[in-house]
């Protein structure tokens, strides 16, 4: 088997600008469909990632159990509008599709403001903000509006009317197998069910979309899997059709909230002493001092559903800011300004490097476990990189070969060293080279539970 080097998964060469700029592009491209949990919204957006990477698009029927839940009707709406006496559009759909409550019912007559007001959503403290809600499993309908737009309504005849439909049809999900030398997987996951709304839901499909054609270009070791699912029911979906399979995820990470400028962020997996947990947690701390790393808490995106007990797969999240937490979280100011290009490069070469290491990571045991091994004799002093990082490669090379007892990994015996994983990796390679490492098949953090 080829080893995956540095040189074939180049974190340090991407050119972190231009990709960015490219996600970013992608993001304000997929950010005025109207996308929800079902409905042609979703089916447009994977329509257009099908032109960039080869998903497969699967189709749920309405009504499928998956576990304690149910598929539910497909939803898709054409126009939306309040319209006052004067026949004007004073909310309309066509501006914002955040205007409308995501899952609204149909609904056509005419209210007096009274009776409207109930179903008018509004942020007092942004008055210039649309807020995003939804109704997916109560049947209802409503309108989000700026406060402003509010406070503008006068007592009148207003003719309300959504053109939706909630119909008998499918859940869409989208999805990437990218086969690997092993049958193991690493699993990507990104929610697709938001509309307008570019940090939430699009920084994070930009980056497995981005992620994924750097992984298809490699040769690797892993199978990667890329999901591309409505939050929640598509995660459920999935794990309850692929129940029988799921365990080959060995690792995974859901991409949520990805583009913003706050720092780096990793929530780890429900176990969270896993392999991703540690490479994850090491890969923010070197691309960025300021990022932080969380413990597991049953909240947030499709983590919930992968770390759930009966799966308990280690699976963590990366994100920037955390949802919730920001004003502009779930609100019309969570457009495509807010989103960086610059941000979208660093949370992709994050994901870069977390996969070069996931690849790259052995336990070894040393073939000549009784003293030292002559390294000088075998022409290892001094030869690995320049002079000026020899002394580090030399460190490098004693600390492997002494934790190289079957025990450690060389991300074990990089945290013990305190060395970067690349030195470690690299020193590994060139004593595996010379005969003086026998890798062990050792996995034990993967088991399925
Ligand atoms: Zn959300």
């Amino acid at each position: 088997m080829q080893m995956v080097t540095t040189e074939l998964l180049p974190v340090m060469e991407l050119e972190l600008d231009a990709l960015g700029h490219e996600m970013h592009t992608l993001v304000k491209e997929l950010y005025p469909i109207c996308r929800s949990i079902t409905g042609n919204g979703v089916r447009e957006t994977l329509d257009k990632l099908q032109r960039l990477i080869h998903l497969t698009v699967n189709e749920v029927p309405s009504g499928t159990r998956v576990f304690d839940w149910t598929v539910p009707l497909e939803w898709n709406i054409q126009d939306a509008y309040i319209k006052n006496s004067k026949g004007e559009r004073v909310i309309d759909f066509q501006k914002s599709n955040l205007h409308v409550v995501n899952y609204s019912v149909p609904v056509h007559k005419k209210l007096g403001l009274d009776e409207l007001a109930p179903h008018l959503f509004s942020l007092p403290d942004h008055p210039d903000w649309i807020p995003y809600r939804t109704s997916y499993y109560k049947q209802d309908w409503g309108f989000c509006l700026t406060h402003n737009q509010l406070l503008d309504l006068v007592e009148d005849e207003y003719e309300v009317c959504i053109e939706s439909s909630l119909e008998k049809g499918h859940l869409s999900y989208g999805e990437l197998y990218l086969q690997g030398e092993s049958t193991d997987e690493i699993l990507i996951s990104a929610h697709i069910c938001h509309p307008s709304l570019a940090n939430d839901n699009l920084s994070g499909v930009a980056v497995a979309v981005f992620l994924a054609r750097q992984i298809s270009r490699l040769p690797r070791r892993y199978s990667y899997r890329f999901l591309f699912i409505p939050g929640t029911i598509g995660s459920i979906t999935w794990l309850s059709l692929n129940q029988s399979t799921a365990h080959r995820i060995k690792h995974g990470l859901v991409l949520a909230g990805v583009g913003d400028a706050a720092p780096l962020t990793y929530k780890k997996s429900r176990r969270g002493n896993t392999e991703i947990d540690q490479v994850a947690a090491l890969a923010i701390h070197e691309a960025d001092q300021t990022s932080q790393v969380l413990d597991f808490y049953p909240y947030g995106y499709d983590e919930r559903q992968y770390c759930s007990p009966g799966f308990n797969l280690a699976v963590g999240r990366l994100s920037r800011s955390r949802h919730g937490t920001f004003p502009e979280y779930h609100t019309s100011a969570d457009n495509c300004d807010f989103v960086k290009p610059r941000s979208l490069g660093e949370s992709l070469s994050v994901c870069v490097k977390v996969v070069s290491i996931l690849e790259r990571n052995r336990t070894y045991v040393n073939t000549n476990p009784m003293c030292e091994p002559q390294l000088g004799e075998r022409g290892l002093y001094h030869s690995v990189g320049g002079a000026a990082d020899s002394k580090e490669n030399e460190m490098a090379m004693l600390w492997v070969l002494n934790l190289s007892d079957g025990q450690h990994s060389l991300l074990k015996i990089a945290e013990l060293s305190q060395l970067k994983f690349d030195v470690i990796a690299r020193a590994a390679n060139k004593l595996k080279e010379h005969g003086l490492l026998e890798e062990i098949p050792v996995t034990p953090q993967a088991t399925f539970v």
